[in-house]
């Protein structure tokens, strides 16, 4: 039979080399480090060999259709299919960035949404049955935040299907290039694009109901990464304890949910 399959994207460091860490320690399967960065990814690799754990490491740029594709392949061609997709990659702009509101919405959403989605379009072919996808979101990706109850009620919208927050998104970036975001969207593009992986992640499960696969998204924690800019309070093991439980260990009935990093279910 052919080796189990997890993939963590983007865990060349923080919580996503944490991920493959514990994965490393409690999965029976094959654990695959990926970056868009080959030398970043094997020095990962190499200090994970240093505490005695075997991943593998593949080069995977989310946003490069290209790069995913190959990612795509070998993966089929060598196992034939994948049980745990950690969805972690992502950016974000510091808080005084230079660049202008209309920059970072679409550099944002491009990344941590459109890109999420596009790789999962390539590799949900590949989940075999028993499957967890696990869409790390935010704490910041509540519907609170966005001031507006008509855009709120389109997110929540049960029927909601992926062109169409697909299309929310755009409108979003459009917005925010025309300067007319606030009143709407308010001011934070990591916010918005959370808020995408987090509806996202509830059509992908209804879209997968009839199959034995779960779809979760998660707030991990809060960690001083190059993310945080030196802020936050956990480390990044700890960070990796709500995405692990949600791969290895969160009953049947945790699907299409968010979870917070203290286990709790928010929504
Ligand atoms: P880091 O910035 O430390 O790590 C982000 C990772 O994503 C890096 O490995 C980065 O690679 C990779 N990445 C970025 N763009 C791409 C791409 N196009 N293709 C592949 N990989 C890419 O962030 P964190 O570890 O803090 O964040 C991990 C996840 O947790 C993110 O989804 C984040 O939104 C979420 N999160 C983090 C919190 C925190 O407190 N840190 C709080 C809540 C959520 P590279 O090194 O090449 O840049």
């Amino acid at each position: 039979m052919s080796s189990k399959v997890a993939v963590v994207t983007g865990s060349n460091k923080g919580i996503g080399f944490a991920i493959v860490r514990g994965l490393c320690n409690r999965y029976e399967g094959v654990v695959y480090l990926t970056s868009r960065d080959v030398e970043k990814g094997e020095k990962a690799v190499a200090d994970l060999k240093k505490e005695g754990l075997s991943p593998k490491y593949h080069q995977l740029d989310i946003t490069d259709i290209k790069s995913v594709e190959i990612f795509s392949s070998y993966i089929k061609a060598s196992y034939g299919g994948i049980d745990i997709l950690v969805n972690n990659a992502a950016i974000t702009f510091i808080e005084n960035a230079m660049e202008s509101v209309a920059v970072q919405a679409e550099k944002t959403l491009f990344v941590n949404y459109f890109s999420t989605l596009s790789t999962c379009e390539q590799l949900f072919p590949l989940l075999r049955d028993g499957a967890r996808v696990v869409n790390v979101s935010s704490s910041s990706a509540l519907l609170k935040y966005i001031p507006s109850e008509n855009l709120r009620q389109r997110f929540l919208d049960p029927s909601l299907t992926i062109p169409e927050l697909s299309n929310l998104m755009r409108e979003y970036v459009d917005a925010a290039k025309m300067g007319t975001h606030v009143g709407e969207w308010g001011i934070s593009p990591y916010v918005v694009s959370k808020i995408g992986i987090n509806a996202l992640t509830k059509i992908q499960q209804r879209l997968l109901n009839d199959q034995d696969i779960k779809v979760n998204s998660v707030h991990p924690g809060f960690v001083d990464t190059d993310m945080t800019t030196q802020k936050g309070h956990q480390t990044i093991n700890e960070c990796a304890q709500a995405p692990l439980y949600l791969a290895l260990d969160a009953p049947d009935s945790v699907k299409g949910k968010f979870v917070w990093s203290n286990m709790w279910i928010v929504a």
